[in-house]
């Protein structure tokens, strides 16, 4: 099967160059697109009218978690949280405690939707759910497939709820692996001990796999490393192993030195920017200096609309890195490079999005990126083929009924909500 596409304006997601054409999407995990000049006259495939659309290659999320998909609009926490632990402490430790098989399932659904809806067709995703920890990745896989969305999915391993669970973290990360492509997921360093870091680089060793972990999101887990382990984080991974796979990725690395900074852009692992997030926690400002080429960027669970993180990237690079137009959108389409670079399948140029942008002014390949950072936004986000599937039509999911999975979301999210009033956090 196969999607064609007439008449398009044809951007190349890596030269820019502009091209007036039709295509013919293929299906098909490492499926491909080609240039044509005429639309088969009978054609059984769908066929979609891109008169005055543009067409490029769609999004990937760097770093999410579908974990947080529930948290929308509840309530404040029973404590006021006064600094980033407490953050965690009283929302998200909370939250991740209660939630269970169906609230995991209508947490991946709503992101898949979301994601797709903004032309996300792959998504890097980081679980968490310390009492529903077994299956739990083997659900969002089949919530993912169920809308379209490919996956890299890890389970957030940490020892904060104890040795335990720590132990279903580890064992549904080894289930996982054995079936498919995945990373091994932990927390942060300060909420694992010595033996859970090693076992996950065994694992990761085992399975051609790599980690995936928030590093410095705030100087608390340099401050409690420093102090448990009398070393700084990123030396503390590198010692450990963590460091040697291609496919780690170090979630926020904000507040580095420049000898951990020299040990990351030494090696080949990638590091994902969340600016969003950054600012949402008041943990700081991500600054690329020192720590080389590999960086990507996230949504860290905020939302699922990359277009929006790349501009905050943009806008906080303003003031704290160096980061030009070029640059930006280098960091946007990483991670393209990190999945293909990887042997990840399921990012070929059979994904793609058809972009319903009016314009004021002259478009072309050389004011491209004026344009993507000042004008295209998730809202011109018309169509969405992912695998050579037409995931999104007229900007509804056409893989699912949406309304149904909404209202099962919110039922989840109101029980979800219920049951977090009992937990004690403290
Ligand atoms: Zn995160």
């Amino acid at each position: 099967m196969a999607v064609y596409l007439k008449n398009a304006s044809y951007i190349d997601w890596q030269t820019l160059e502009f091209r007036n054409t039709s295509l013919k999407v293929n299906e098909g995990a490492d499926g491909k697109m080609e240039f044509i000049n005429e639309i088969p006259a009978d054609a059984s495939c769908e066929v979609i009218d891109c008169k005055g659309k543009f067409v490029t290659k769609s999004f990937v999320c760097g770093h999410h978690h579908v974990y947080s998909a529930l948290a929308r609009g509840m309530g404040a926490p029973k404590k006021n949280p006064r600094n980033f632990y407490e953050i965690l402490k009283y929302v998200w430790w909370t939250l991740d405690k209660c939630l269970d098989k169906d609230s995991i399932e209508a947490s991946a659904l709503a992101t898949a939707i979301a994601s797709a809806k903004c032309g996300v067709t792959y998504v890097i995703d980081h679980h968490a759910s310390p009492f529903a920890v077994e299956g739990s990745l083997e659900i969002i896989a089949k919530a993912f497939e169920k809308i379209g969305v490919s996956h890299l999915l890890c389970y957030e391993i940490s020892d904060r709820d104890g040795y335990d669970i720590a132990e279903k973290g580890l064992a549904e990360t080894e289930n996982y692996l054995k079936y498919q492509p995945g990373l091994v997921g932990l927390h942060a360093s300060f909420t694992i001990s010595d033996e859970t870091l090693e076992r996950a680089v065994q694992l990761a060793d085992k399975y051609d796999s790599g980690i995936h972990i928030h590093v410095a999101e705030d100087k608390y887990d340099q401050e409690l490393c420093v102090r448990n382990y009398n070393q700084r984080v990123v030396e503390r991974l590198h010692d450990a192993g963590a460091l040697k796979f291609s496919k780690t990725i170090l979630g926020h690395c904000l507040h580095l030195d420049d000898k951990e900074k020299d040990l990351i852009k030494n090696s080949k692992v990638w590091v994902v920017q969340n600016s969003e997030s950054n600012l949402n926690n008041n943990v700081g400002y991500f600054n690329s200096r020192g720590l080389g080429e590999n960086i990507m960027l996230g949504t860290d669970g905020m939302h699922s609309d990359m277009l929006r993180s790349a501009k905050s990237a943009f806008y906080v690079g303003q003031g704290f890195d160096s980061i030009d137009y070029p640059g930006f959108y280098k960091r946007f389409r990483n991670a393209h490079q990190y999945l293909n670079s990887n042997g990840f399948n399921n990012d070929g140029e059979n994904n793609l999005v058809v972009l319903d942008y009016d314009t004021p002014t002259e478009i072309n390949q050389n004011n491209f990126l004026g344009h993507f950072l000042f004008g295209i936004e998730a809202k011109h986000v018309q169509h969405v083929i992912s695998g050579g599937k037409l995931i999104v039509k007229d900007r509804k999911v056409t893989t699912v009924n949406e309304e149904e999975i909404l209202e099962f979301s919110k039922e989840q999210a109101t029980k979800l909500w219920e049951k977090m009033k009992s937990i004690d956090a403290d």
